[in-house]
């Protein structure tokens, strides 16, 4: 921001990766936290394209998944959504996400924001050894999963609990699916849209 650089300060954005099909006040909650923690300028919310580790489900047109996570956080002056993922040809890797926003601040400091499940997968990601160096980790607690931090390089990952919200997106397609209400489970503006288009009503995992 205009504010930071005048102070001088390297500029702390907050990197929140996701599919989002679609987002919900789980994520918006774990975003807003992080950012009050960690004092970040912003937060970047990154959709993915096709994730590597859901090639065998069934995801959401990417457009529509970007589209919702707009009206999702409009009204948040610090949160903005980046097409880095759903612009890249092929899977996305979380070390190609980090690549493309450190390029375009390479002055930024990245703080990358996981929930408990993705945190224990972590190792296994591509190029894990690099990803500490682009950012720092900040896994986020989340209901219903443990969280395993054995194993991974000290200092790089801060754990922070954030207000436990029982949402998650299978939950959110399965009740709209149904016919069943999505209200407050996620933003007002994301029940329109996928009333609106549809979403969810075809077979479902
Ligand atoms: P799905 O059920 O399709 O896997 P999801 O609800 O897990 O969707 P993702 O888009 O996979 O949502 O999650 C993006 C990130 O947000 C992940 O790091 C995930 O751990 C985190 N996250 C998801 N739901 C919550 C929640 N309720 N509280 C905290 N973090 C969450
Ligand atoms: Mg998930």
């Amino acid at each position: 921001t205009v504010l930071s650089a005048a102070e001088g300060r390297v500029s702390r954005i907050g990197v929140m990766g996701g599919t989002f099909d679609p987002v919900h006040h789980g994520h918006l909650v774990a975003a807003s936290e992080v950012a009050a923690r960690f004092d970040l300028d912003e937060v970047v919310f990154v959709p993915t394209g096709q994730p590597s580790f859901k090639q065998d489900t069934a995801v959401t047109e990417a457009e529509h998944r970007y589209l919702m996570t707009v009206i999702a956080t409009a009204s948040n002056p610090r949160f903005t959504v980046s097409r880095v993922d759903v612009e890249r040809e092929g899977l996305t890797y979380t070390v190609d996400t980090l690549r493309d926003l450190k390029a375009e601040r390479p002055d930024a400091d990245l703080f990358f924001i996981t929930g408990a499940d993705a945190i224990a997968q972590i190792l296994t990601w591509k190029d894990a050894g690099e990803l500490f160096d682009m950012a720092r980790f900040v896994a986020v607690t989340r209901p219903g999963h443990a969280l395993s931090v054995a194993g991974l390089p000290e200092g790089r990952v801060d754990v922070l609990e954030i207000p436990a919200l029982s949402i998650s997106s299978t939950d959110v397609r399965a009740r709209a699916g149904a016919g069943e209400p999505v209200w407050y489970l996620v933003p007002d503006g994301v029940v329109q849209y996928i009333a609106k288009h549809r979403l969810y009503r075809g077979p479902h995992e």
